[in-house]
Formats: C-alpha cells, structure tokens, sequence
C-alpha cells in the first residue's frame, strides 16, 4: 500500500496534517496496528495517550475507531508525556499503545508511535509485521466482537509516584536546595507533569509555554538556538538552571546558571554522572551521541557501548546488557530502573539529584571535563550501496576504531566521525565532533569526498 509524502520509520508514521497525514492514513495504521497486536495478545486493551498538538483531539477520536474497529478495547490516558504511555502499557499489561504525537517536529505536523507490550517501541521486525498486515488486509471484527473506550486519568500521576519512589533518588537533599528553576514546555505534554514533578521536589518554578494547547510559540526542538526565552527567564528570574522538555517530552535540554543552552547531550552526560555512584553498571548510547556521554562512563570506570541509532535500538541494546543509564544525545536519558524509554521527568530528577548532592553548578559540568563541538551536514543518497565508501574511509583512517554497526562510525581518543543512510529520506547523514569546530568540519569533509565522489558519479 503506498502513501505518498507520509514518513514511515520502524516504530512509527508522520506527516504533516491535511496533506500526508489524513484521518483516513490513521485510521489505516492503527487499525493494523491494533490487529497485529491482538495476534500476540487476544483479549489485552490497547493504551492510547497524546500530546498536546491541535490536531490531537481529531486523530484520537480516529485512532479510537479504528481500534474498536478490529476489536480491540481501549483505555485513554489523554494528553500526557510519551514515556507515560510507556509505563501505562506495562501497567495496564496492554497488547501495546499508541502515543499520538510527532515529538519535536513542527506544529503541522503529527504521528503516531508504536508501543509493543513490553511498553519498548516496535523493533524493526515487529514494524515489519504489522505493516505486512496492511497489504494482507486488515482482519475487522464483527458487529458483535467490536471494542470499547475506557478512560483512565491517573496514568501521569503514577509515573511521578515512580519517579519519585526511586530508591537511590535523595529527595530530601533536592528538597532542602530549595532550586529556583525556569521551565519552557513550549505549550507541550510537559506541562501536565512537569510542575508537579519540580513541586514534589520543593523547587521555585519560574514557567513559560504552560498551556497545553498545541499552539507552538516557537520551532518545539529544544536544540539551543530555540531556547532564547528560556535563557532569558533563567537572566530575569535568578534561577540556577533552565529546563526545556520537547512536546512530547521524551527530551529534555539545560541551560546553565547564566541562561547559556549547553547543549543536549550535556543532559545524558549528567544523568550518568547522577546514577553511576549509585548503580555502578554499563553505559549505553547510540553511535551519534557526544563524548561528553563517554567521558561520564569512563570517569566512573563504566563499560560504554554504542547501539544503533533509534531509540528502540538503545533500549534494546540497554536490555541485552543489564545497562543501568543510557540514552541518546538529544536530551533522551534512559533508565532502566523506571522503564526502557526516554523519558524527561526522570532526566529533571537525576540532573537535580546531581546538583544537590555535589553541590556544584551546571556551568561546572561543562567547565571541568573535555570539550567538544559537534557538525553535522547531510548529502544525497546515491543508488549504490556505500560499501566503498566505508572501505575507502577505513583505508584511509587506519588508526581509528570502526564501528559498522549502522552505517560507519570512525573513532579516535578525542574525535569521530558517522556517516549513515537515513531511514526515512534520500540523505546520507555526516556527524562528526572534535576539541574544535576546525577540526571537526575537517573530519567532516573528509568523509564527505568518497561520498560526493560517488554522487557525481551515480
Ligand atoms: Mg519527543
């Protein structure tokens, strides 16, 4: 079956609203993805929860239909983070959930995610067989064997009692801080946990994009040139650190002290600098992820492995090996004691149990360890496989570390460089990150030259 100009990755489809992604494209999709789980779990309910995108309202009444449609019942937890669906799929041990929400892309946009009934995203395998269900046809179910709604609102606060009831978490040493803190959910899904989650840790919450409408006031990446407001209020307020969490909240990225945005990888790097003293263990990150993540683990004398890029990847990877914190780069911290998702109140609590129990300041985490500038570039993907071009690039960098795991990640003390075929469009991604921005645009037009060499020629 084909869709035109509609995103089909492994755990998910998106588009923009009214041009790729239609009722009907949604309701095609989590019709099959309700029968393909009603195959591994007959009988279990299927948990659907959003985040707070205007076309929200209107995909959930679809996606509920289209569930009922092929018999399964549904329990909605309505406008909530998608790590809640997560944990609510493992709660309700569900057949599986949907999360309505095209995370941090732009307000015209929408999706929907899938969550297998581990409450893990679906593995690639998994996708596979569910949309093999859309050429098949999708088995209806009949008039007498249709499912039903339910709702349940207590889906967020369950996620804050487990986040709060973590053992090693020092609740108190947050508390007696008192933390004056400045907040940017961007009108997402964080601003119906995140306030109660910094109350229950006894911090002054200065707050902007609290309205839980969907209505985006700017680009909902919380990478650092869309954080200016945030850094202002952090000047304005006095507070000690800024907290920006993306729409569905999965994300979560810092300023410092000052209002400077350090970057998103400096939330995992924290992360792990909270939970290694406590839970010693391995640490997993995908293979685009900065050194900042590396040199935590390697501080604390902690295995490090790399996983392919995309979440359920990590969390995967994270699972085989006993991993105790993990994650991505962009502000996606993992912790397995909670559940196998990113998940952005538990970074806020770890990142503020860090502070608490060194006593330092968030511009000290970035001043007193190596650091790095990160470039990224992308180029056309040529016809060909780029079997050669990894060879060439292997020959040339002998002395570094390959890892071809997905795509060819190069590797030295201080530096890297990944290139890999995106999944979802015709691009090439070229990443690479160096002590300097010279050096690392170096690293990256090295890569590029078999490459573009290859394009011409394709
Ligand atoms: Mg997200």
């Amino acid at each position: 079956m084909a869709f035109d100009g509609l995103m089909v990755s492994v755990s998910g489809v998106r588009g923009r609203v009214g041009e790729a992604l239609t009722p009907e494209v949604m309701a095609t999709f989590a019709a099959a993805f309700g029968a393909w789980a009603k195959t591994k779990h007959q009988g279990r309910p299927i948990v659907v929860g959003r985040d707070s995108r205007v076309s929200g309202p209107m995909f959930t009444r679809v996606v509920h239909s289209a569930l009922e449609s092929v018999g399964c019942d549904v329990i909605d937890i309505g406008v909530v983070p998608t790590p809640t669906v997560q944990m609510a799929v493992e709660h309700h041990h569900a057949a599986g959930g949907l999360a309505i929400t095209a995370s941090h892309n732009p307000v015209e946009w929408n999706a929907l995610k899938f969550i297998g009934s581990s409450g893990l995203f679906l593995s690639a395998a998994e996708g596979a067989e569910m949309r093999a269900l859309l050429d098949a046809g999708i088995p209806r179910a009949t008039w007498d064997a249709l499912g039903s709604v339910t709702s349940d609102d207590q889906a967020v606060q369950r996620h804050l009692d487990a986040v709060l009831a973590l053992p090693f978490l020092d609740i108190a040493a947050i508390r007696a801080r008192n933390f004056h803190v400045a907040l940017d959910c961007c009108h997402g899904a964080g601003s119906v946990i995140m306030p109660q989650l910094l109350d229950a840790l006894g911090c002054q919450v200065s707050a902007i994009g609290m309205h839980a409408d969907g209505r985006f006031p700017r680009p909902p990446e919380p990478v650092a040139e869309n954080l200016g407001a945030l850094s202002a209020l952090v000047r304005e307020s006095g507070a000690v650190i800024g907290l920006a969490t993306d729409p569905d909240v999965d994300r979560l990225a810092l300023t410092d002290e000052t209002g400077r945005a350090i970057g998103e990888d400096y939330t995992l790097a924290m992360a792990v600098r909270a939970v290694l003293p406590a839970r010693p263990g391995n640490v997993v990150t995908n293979l685009s992820t900065s050194k900042v993540v590396q040199d935590a683990a390697h501080d604390f004398g902690a295995h490090f492995e790399f996983a392919p890029v995309g979440e359920v990847n990590v969390a995967l990877a994270m699972q085989a090996s006993g991993s105790t914190i993990g994650g991505e780069g962009n502000g996606g911290v993992i912790l397995p004691e909670l559940h196998l998702g990113r998940d952005a109140p538990v970074a806020v609590a770890l990142v503020l149990h860090l502070l608490a129990t060194t006593g330092k300041r968030v511009s000290d985490f970035v001043s007193e360890h190596p650091r790095y500038v990160i470039v990224k570039d992308k180029l056309d993907r040529p016809d060909v496989p780029l079997t050669n071009v990894y060879s060439a690039l292997r020959k040339r960098f002998a002395d570094a570390v390959a890892d071809t795991q997905d795509g060819l990640r190069l590797d030295w003390p201080d530096r890297w460089v990944h290139l890999r075929p995106s999944g979802t469009e015709p691009i090439v991604r070229v990443i690479a990150e160096a002590p300097t921005e010279a050096a690392a645009r170096q690293l990256v037009a090295d890569a590029r030259e078999p490459l573009a060499a290859l394009v011409g020629a394709s």
